[in-house]
Parts: C-alpha cells; structure tokens; sequence
C-alpha cells in the first residue's frame, strides 16, 4: 500500500490533519507498519500565527488568502500590546477571514529627543496575546526592511495636521501616515482598525483615505480605560506609581468637563479653562496642549455644538500622555 502522509493547512483558520499510513521504504531509521497509523485531528479549527518580517513573505501569503476570496484586517500598532490593542484585534477578528496585525515602532513618527529607542518593546509576548485572540499574521519588520535604503517619498497633509499632536509633534503625522499608506500598500485590506484614543490620528487616517482613494474602510473603536479612568497606553509602563497616580487628572478633567457640557455649558473657554485649572493643580503635569476643538475640522470652538472633541497632551514627569472625550451635543 502506496504510503500516505498529508498536511492540510491554510492560512487563517486552519485545520491541521496528520495521517500516516504504511510508509514502507521511506528511508526513515524505524519501520511503521499499517498498524501504526498515526491519525492526529484537530477536531477544532485551531489557527496558525504566522510572524513574518519580510514584506516578501507578506505579499506572498497575502495573495493565497486573497486568491481564495478571503477578507482581510489589519490593526497597525507599535506593540507591547494592552487591552486597548485587543480590543481592535477582536473586532478585527469578528469582521474578518484573515487578521493582519502589524507591529512596528514606526522611527519616522518620532521627533529627535523623543522615546524611539526607549518605546518598550516584546514581541513574545504580543505574540502569546495574539494567538490568543486568533490572529493569523503578526508583521513585524525590522526599520531597514521596512523603509529601503534611500527611501525620500513621503505622505503628507494640510490644515489638520497643523493642530494638536500636529504642532506639538511637528512631522509626526507625515511618519504615521507615510508607514500607515505602506501597510495598506503592502496588506490591502478591506479594513483597518484605529483607536479613538490617538483621535487626530485616526481622523487623518480618515481623511487621507478619502483623499487617496484607498478602498479601504477605516474603523474606530473607543479608548479603553483602567477601571479608574486611566486610557490604557503602552507609554503607561514609564510611569512610577506616584506618576501613575498624577496621571489621573487627565481622564478626571475630562469626565468634569463632559458632566459640565451634559449640564448645559456651551461656553468652550469655560471648558477649556476649567480644565487648564485642574490640571495645573497638579504638581507633576505639565500641559503640552489642552483644545476644545470641532471633531470634524479640529478648528478651536467658541460655542459648543454638534461635533466636539477635547483633547490634551500633558507630559506627567518625563512622559507624555495624551487623552481626549469626543462629544454630540
Ligand atoms: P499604538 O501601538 O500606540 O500606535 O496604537 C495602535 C492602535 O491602538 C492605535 O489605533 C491606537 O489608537 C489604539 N489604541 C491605543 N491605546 C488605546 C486605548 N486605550 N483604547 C483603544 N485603542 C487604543
């Protein structure tokens, strides 16, 4: 009887079935006679996690998913994943066939002076959360596999850009939106995941898929909070604990200026002010900015009304947190 030996897997959810049947004469230093048949099963689709660090590697698996007419996700972080990351990949993964979730500590969005050499970083772990959640590839390429030698294209936009983390950060969304085009690039998915909590980002995001014609659609999802209100933010980890509690005052202010709005003010430099007050209460932060602005345009507001964003950086010792609360009045 002709030996029989088979792998079947496929990228995304997989179901892995190993048969052996008589292998007689297969060159192997033991014999396995027909009543040694081997006949592993997993009943259960069991998934895969691919981690791959080539864009070569990606595009090649990415066209086996998409030949067999699979959707695709893709959540772009940086990694040392928390809750607020899986939060995406969930969603990633209930709306998708195959769940990209790239990690990379992206150097072009990061200004001199700034923590990209010390941003933390562990991939093992990311990837005990991922398989957990039932991703299918992790991407993560080094810095120099990711931006070819001499790379000067670069994607860049007007007026939104200018505000917030914008002027803070200047060049900061030019690196986020240059990589972010070329994951969408190198992945085509048919959706891509962001967070509310880097809400000028994903609004860019937004925009420069409008304004490229990517035929991609963007999904946002809220901030996730510790139970006390601190947005979850991997930068969380430089804090000491008496960092960690100064750090409330920015989910604190701006719970007080949502109960104040939801009360009836509708005098944005009274929102503003207030919180500018509370945070300057507080010994260890520092206000980078501090805007309530229009959550369409990110245009400052005198009169609170329709869409309202609040949004603040404030540096709390030597980190910088940001945080905001997006409003429908
Ligand atoms: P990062 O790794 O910081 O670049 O973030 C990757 C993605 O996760 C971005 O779309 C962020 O907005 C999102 N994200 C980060 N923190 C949170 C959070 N606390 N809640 C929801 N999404 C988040």
């Amino acid at each position: 009887m002709p030996g029989l030996c088979g792998v079947f897997c496929f990228v995304g959810r997989m179901r892995l079935v190993l048969y052996w049947d008589t292998l007689p004469g297969n060159g192997m230093d033991y014999e396995i006679t027909s009543s040694h048949i081997l006949y592993l099963t997993f009943p259960m689709e069991a998934v895969v996690l691919e981690l791959v660090k080539t864009k070569h590697e990606l595009r090649q698996l990415l066209k086996a998913v998409r030949s067999e007419g699979k959707s695709v996700g893709l959540v772009p972080t940086m990694g040392y994943l928390h809750e607020g990351h899986l939060s995406l990949i969930r969603k990633a993964r209930q709306d998708n066939d195959c769940v990209v979730v790239s990690i990379f500590v992206n150097p072009t969005q990061f200004g001199e002076g700034e923590d990209y050499n010390t941003y933390p970083r562990d991939l093992e772990r990311d990837m005990e959360s991922c398989r957990g959640l039932g991703v299918d590839i992790v991407f993560a390429p080094e810095a120099d596999e990711m931006y070819a030698k001499g790379s000067c294209t670069f994607v860049d936009m007007e007026r939104l850009t200018d505000r917030l983390c914008g002027a803070s950060r200047p060049g900061h969304f030019r690196g986020v939106m240059t990589v972010v085009s070329k994951l969408f690039n190198l992945v085509r998915p048919d959706r891509a995941y962001f967070g509310q909590k880097d809400a000028q980002q994903v609004l860019v995001i937004k925009t420069m898929v409008r304004d490229l014609d990517f035929d991609i659609q963007i999904e946002e999802l809220p901030i996730v909070r510790e139970a006390d209100g601190l947005a979850l933010s991997s930068r969380n980890t430089y804090l000491s604990p008496e960092e960690r509690e100064a750090a409330l005052v920015l989910s604190r202010s701006l719970f007080e200026a949502k109960k104040r709005i939801e009360d009836g003010e509708r005098n944005a430099e009274l929102i503003r002010s207030g919180i500018v007050d509370k945070i300057s209460s507080q010994p260890l932060a520092h206000i980078d900015y501090a805007e309530v602005v229009d959550a369409e345009t990110l245009e400052p507001l005198r009169e609170i009304k329709n869409g309202v964003l609040i949004a603040l950086a404030v540096r709390i010792g030597r980190t910088r947190l940001i945080d905001n609360i997006k409003m429908e009045v």
